[in-house]
This record gives structure tokens, C-alpha cells and sequence, in this order.
């Protein structure tokens, strides 16, 4: 799943730019079992499978014996609401590992020994941690500086300073008779940077003013 992914369009181009190194390790590939198992029945005889503790310690340990890494990150519908706070925070460091659960989820002792920090993208249940992990690799790797082309229009997306985007258009200025705001076509700067702030001012207010209770008083 995650092989594809890391190797299509802005991901891969940015690894090739030597902006990012993104690797996807196969737990199985670590498993002392013969018949390559990494889960095995809960203890207390609850429901599902549960992935075991020594293929995800070989792994990790593996991987920290090679370099430092700043956090080693579990996928966990239990975790801190992965947000844009949290991308751009996980951008400025080095080296992250994140480790996808899936079945029941991961033998607990190891977020207990191993795991530094806990990340859910949303109250809901994925097969998985997978697309998880894609999401958070996605949306760290694209505040990378260089990795989108514009550097400032990493900084005017949605989230950042607690206000979401102002709508875009790009040519035709009228398409079907569906018209491109005048304001935009006039060429003055300040005026579009004034319009484009109110627009993001009032987007903010009407879909999402529980990001303003977080923000600046504006
Ligand atoms: N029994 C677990 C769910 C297991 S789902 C529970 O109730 O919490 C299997 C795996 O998918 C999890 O271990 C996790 O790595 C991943 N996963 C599922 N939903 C997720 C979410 N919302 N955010 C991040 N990871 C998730």
C-alpha cells in the first residue's frame, strides 16, 4: 500500500530532489517465527489479533541502532488528533518512525517501552494504520521547504494561522458566464490581499469558527 504511495507525484518528486528520504519497512521481514507471523491471539480471550512485540522491537531497534530519531510515532485512533499544529511541528525535526497497527492493534507493552507519541487522524477506525501514516508522511513532507514550489503557499493553506484559504480561481476569467471575482483581475496587491484576508475571515466564521476560539482575536 504505502510503496506505491510514497513513490507518486509531489512524494516522489521531493525524494528525488533529495528533500526527503521516505522508507517503508515490512515487519514481517523482522518476525523469528518460520511461517513469517507478526500477530497471535490476545491474551484474556478477547476478540481479533494483535500484532506481537518482537517483530515491531526488532524493527525499531533496527532502525534507531542506524540513526537518531526524534520521535517513533504509533498510529492509534486513541492518539492526539493529528492537525496542522502537528504537521509543522513533526516538519522541523529529522528523523520520525511511524508504526502502522493493524488487526486489534499492537501488543501494548509497546507503547509502553517504545513509542514516544500517539497520533490518531480522526475519531473513526481504519483497517489499519497505513493510510494513516500516508497522511501524516503526506502532509509533513509538502511543508518541507522546496517541496511545493511556491515556499509561501505552504504558509497560506488552510490551518495555518488558525483561518482557512480564501477561495482561487485560475483562468478563464469567465467561464460558461461563471465570473472570476473583479477584484482579482484588477492588479492592485493590496486591494486582492485585503479581499483575500476578509474572504478568509468570513470562510472561517461561517464553516469553521471553532478554529477562531483557538486563534488570535481578530
Ligand atoms: N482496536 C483498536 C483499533 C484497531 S484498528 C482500537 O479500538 O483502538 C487497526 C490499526 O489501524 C490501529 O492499530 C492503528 O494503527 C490503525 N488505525 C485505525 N484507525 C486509525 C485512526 N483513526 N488514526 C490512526 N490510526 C488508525
Amino acid at each position: 500500500m504505502l510503496n506505491g504511495f510514497v513513490h507518486e507525484s509531489i512524494l516522489e518528486r521531493a525524494q528525488r530532489k533529495g528533500l526527503v528520504e521516505i522508507h517503508v519497512h515490512n515487519l514481517r521481514d523482522y518476525t523469528t517465527d518460520k511461517h513469517r507471523r507478526v500477530d497471535d491471539y490476545p491474551y484474556g480471550g478477547f476478540a481479533g489479533m494483535v500484532m506481537q512485540c518482537q517483530p515491531i522491537d526488532a524493527c525499531v531497534s533496527h532502525l534507531i541502532s542506524e540513526r537518531h530519531y526524534d520521535e517513533i510515532i504509533f498510529t492509534s485512533p486513541d492518539g492526539e488528533q493529528f492537525t496542522q499544529p502537528v504537521a509543522n511541528e513533526l516538519s522541523l525535526l529529522n528523523n520520525l518512525i511511524i508504526l502502522c497497527g493493524h488487526y486489534k492493534g499492537i501488543d501494548y507493552r509497546i507503547r509502553e517501552h517504545l513509542i514516544t507519541r500517539e497520533i490518531s487522524i480522526g475519531d473513526y477506525v481504519l483497517t489499519g494504520g497505513e493510510i494513516a501514516a500516508a497522511a501524516i508522511v503526506d502532509a509533513v513532507t509538502r511543508l518541507v521547504p522546496g517541496v511545493i514550489g511556491d515556499d509561501q503557499s505552504a504558509l497560506s493553506d488552510c490551518f495555518q494561522d488558525h483561518l482557512l484559504a480564501a477561495p482561487i480561481y485560475t483562468r478563464p476569467a469567465v467561464y460558461k458566464g461563471w465570473r472570476v471575482p473583479d477584484i482579482l483581475l484588477s492588479g492592485n496587491d493590496a486591494k486582492i490581499k485585503d479581499w483575500e484576508f476578509q474572504q478568509s475571515l468570513e470562510r472561517t466564521r461561517r464553516l469553521r469558527p471553532d478554529l477562531m476560539d483557538e486563534g488570535p482575536d481578530l
